[in-house]
């Protein structure tokens, strides 16, 4: 939708026939199975997304693939963004701690939240790609070369985004220098435990066989078992975060349709 608007309207009119859509369907889809956390909204049901390809099934890729009730029909939230913000929310105390974040390729659904909080000092920023969405103002980071100093973050969240660089070692580094000691990277790709190691091979260029290896037509790699030690071979201490053994959250009582396989990757910097 976005895309199709972008080119048949001026950006101020195509956001505000945007915003129409999305409250039409916060009323449409109104009901009390599911809620969204990151919106606060309730819904009977939420919107499908992800991509039916073979590689996906075969490999059992997580974080991909044709998704029922996955994406919010207000705020966009995938199942993914919705694990983010449940972790923000009960382990970061994101609602009052003062934090300079930097956000990577920023998901409409947990830019506009956190934008908003006073607490937060926050810097969006992306590379440029033909084709692809970005919110207005957004600044260009190459990530391979982001432009700030070391030490400058207390997190960034970069979420599903090292899955598209050729180079990750080196984005994973960039990530970890601008880190403050002690600070977190929320560095959530789409992973594969069927694969021991990545798969990336990088004869595999154009599009259609990018889509057919690797699950989508402008991703790299796929990561296998091995992305742990990937994230640790930049610096980072890494842990796993799953909301289903969160005893913060009571699951029964809030359906937020999170994937049940999906854990969240965060990369500590070291005191
Ligand atoms: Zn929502």
């Amino acid at each position: 939708m976005n895309k199709v608007l972008k080119k048949l309207l001026p950006e101020e009119v195509a956001r505000f026939v945007k915003k129409i859509v999305l409250t039409f369907r916060k009323y449409y889809y109104m009901g009390d199975t599911y809620h969204c956390p990151v919106c606060g909204s309730h819904f009977r049901k939420l919107l499908t997304g992800g991509f039916d390809l073979e590689v996906i099934k075969e490999k059992e890729i997580i974080g991909a693939g044709l998704r029922s009730n996955t994406v919010c029909p207000y705020c966009q939230s995938t199942d993914r963004d919705r694990l983010i913000f449940l972790y923000l929310k009960n382990k970061v105390d994101i609602f009052n701690k003062k934090l300079k974040i930097l956000h990577i390729a920023p998901e409409p659904s947990l830019y506009k939240f956190l934008k908003k909080r006073k607490n937060l000092l926050y810097q969006t920023g992306t590379k440029y790609s033909e084709g692809i969405y970005f919110h207005q103002n957004i600044d260009s980071v190459d990530l391979l070369q982001i432009p700030f100093k070391d030490e400058e973050f207390d997190m960034v969240i970069c979420n599903h985004v090292l899955e598209h660089i050729i180079e990750d070692y080196k984005a994973m580094s960039e990530i970890f220098r601008v880190l403050k000691k002690g600070g977190i990277a929320i560095l959530q790709v789409p992973i594969s435990y069927k694969i021991n190691s990545t798969y990336e091979d990088s004869s595999i260029s154009s599009e259609a066989m990018r889509e057919k290896h690797f699950g989508q037509f402008d991703h790299v790699r796929i990561y296998g078992k091995d992305y742990v030690t990937r994230l640790e071979n930049a610096g980072f201490r890494v842990e796993t975060y799953n909301a289903f053994e969160d005893a913060d959250i009571d699951m029964k009582l809030s359906n937020f349709a999170l994937n049940q396989k999906e854990k969240l990757f965060i990369g500590h910097k070291e005191k």
